[in-house]
């Protein structure tokens, strides 16, 4: 530590606190992401569950084959008829096992993906407790014993495995509850008194298992988020990128379908933008495009979805909006104007608007392409214009078409 920075007492925290924290810097906002999920956008919820529903599915798929396996173990330490039982109960965990590793097709929700780890975790703890049920009268040899007693580490194997799994602190203290609550009903199944000096250090064992697996699933958690955030937005307009907008409008398409709403897209490209750059120099597009992207924004309403489509080119999903009424958002949009050129006059654009049930779209791509379509016959017909479903054309400044 330099000597200047020690007299310097902000500076000492500061630096102290990005050592400790190294690589990660976080702000409070993400911070209070990781410690609860209730404010996750849709993106990081969706992401979320499908890594947990892989994952469930993995771990699941690994102990459908290993659990019933272990059956030969049984065989050797227990005596007929519970060595009997305990293939019976091993077989049972083992469908469960087997149907959560299953590849339903689903829609991977949250809720989805919680119940199929809750379930995967309440398995061994069940399993533990009938396993008591079943050898507690039994006579054990050492190797019973033995046996016996690794079964009673299931409740910690669980907490163990929360570590592989990307969860808010929340979360992993909620999926530990019932690791816990097994784990000391067990004692009282084996008719011990739950005693501080006898189980606390294996109760505080757990506690300190469970702050790791909560380590690690934040920050799992939070290099995902960041990941999926990259991925999302656009640095330089934060408009929704390609790859989300894709995700976005697929999804809303298929929303619409199914619930038969209107669902349009409006296709914007700038024109003649290339002249900015080359004129005034790349600096002044990137504010221009920035400029671009607030405008649009600010015009859109909330459930509204803005895409960096392209370069220069955005595309506006309005969700449940049909053609008249898009028209109207297209109007209001181009009153509102687009932002200025370095040169003082006003940025225009050539707009292709395409809807839903008016265009009888089959796909999302379908309605992108048209949409795109319309925006080229813009174009291609004097551009600073819109061209709607029905070949109609808004021509924003006929003066000029005509000059
Ligand atoms: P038109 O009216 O026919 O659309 O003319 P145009 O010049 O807008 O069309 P064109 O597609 O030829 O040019 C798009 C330009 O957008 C080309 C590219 O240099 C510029 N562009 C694309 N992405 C960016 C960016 O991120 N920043 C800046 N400054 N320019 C970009
Ligand atoms: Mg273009
Ligand atoms: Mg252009």
């Amino acid at each position: 530590m330099s000597g200047d920075s020690e007299n310097d007492n902000g500076t000492v925290k500061r630096s102290f606190a990005a050592h400790i924290f190294a690589p990660i810097k976080i702000t409070w906002d993400q911070f209070v992401d990781l410690v609860v999920p209730f404010r996750h956008t849709t993106h990081i919820r969706r992401h979320a569950a499908s890594v947990t529903i892989s994952r469930v599915q993995l771990m699941s798929a690994i102990f459908a084959v290993l659990v019933p396996m272990f059956s030969i173990i049984d065989w050797f330490v227990f005596p007929w008829p519970e060595w009997a039982m305990m293939t019976a109960l091993r077989i049972a965990s083992g469908i469960i096992f087997f149907l959560l590793a299953w590849p339903w097709e689903t829609e991977k929700s949250r809720l989805q993906a919680d119940a199929m780890l809750m379930g995967m975790l309440l398995v061994p703890p069940v399993f533990y407790l009938s396993s008591i049920q079943i050898i507690q009268s039994l006579e054990l040899t050492e190797l019973g014993m033995l046996i016996a007693k690794l079964y009673s580490l299931m409740p910690n194997i669980v907490l163990a495995g929360l570590a592989m799994f990307p969860l808010t602190a929340f979360e992993v203290v909620i999926f530990a509850i019932p690791a816990f609550a097994f784990a000391i009903i067990g004692l009282f199944m084996e008719g011990q008194v739950l005693s501080l000096q006898v189980h606390g250090p294996a109760l505080w064992l757990m506690v300190l298992v469970m702050g790791v697996a909560m380590f690690s699933g934040m920050s799992q958690l939070h290099y995902m988020a960041a990941l999926v955030n990259r991925a999302m937005i656009d640095p330089l307009t934060q408009a929704y990128t390609r790859r989300s907008g894709n995700e976005t409008i697929e999804l809303l398409f298929r929303l619409s379908a199914l619930q038969n709403t209107p669902l349009s897209v409006a296709f914007f490209d700038l024109d003649k933008f290339k002249t900015i750059n080359d004129v005034y120099g790349h600096e002044e597009g990137d504010k221009a495009l920035r400029t671009l992207a607030d405008k649009l924004k600010q015009g859109l309403r909330k459930g509204d979805v803005l895409v960096r489509w392209g370069g220069e080119e955005f595309i506006a999903i309005l969700n449940n909006t049909d053609g008249p009424g898009a028209r109207i958002v297209i109007e209001r949009l181009r009153e509102a104007g687009f932002g200025l050129r370095p040169d003082g006059t006003p940025l225009t654009a050539s707009i292709g608007l395409a809807e839903r049930v008016q265009d009888n779209m089959p796909d999302w791509a379908h309605l992108v392409e048209k949409a795109d379509a319309r925006m080229y016959e813009a174009k291609r017909t004097g551009r600073d214009r819109a061209v709607l479903p029905g070949d109609v054309v808004l021509d924003f400044n006929p003066k000029a078409a005509a000059e």
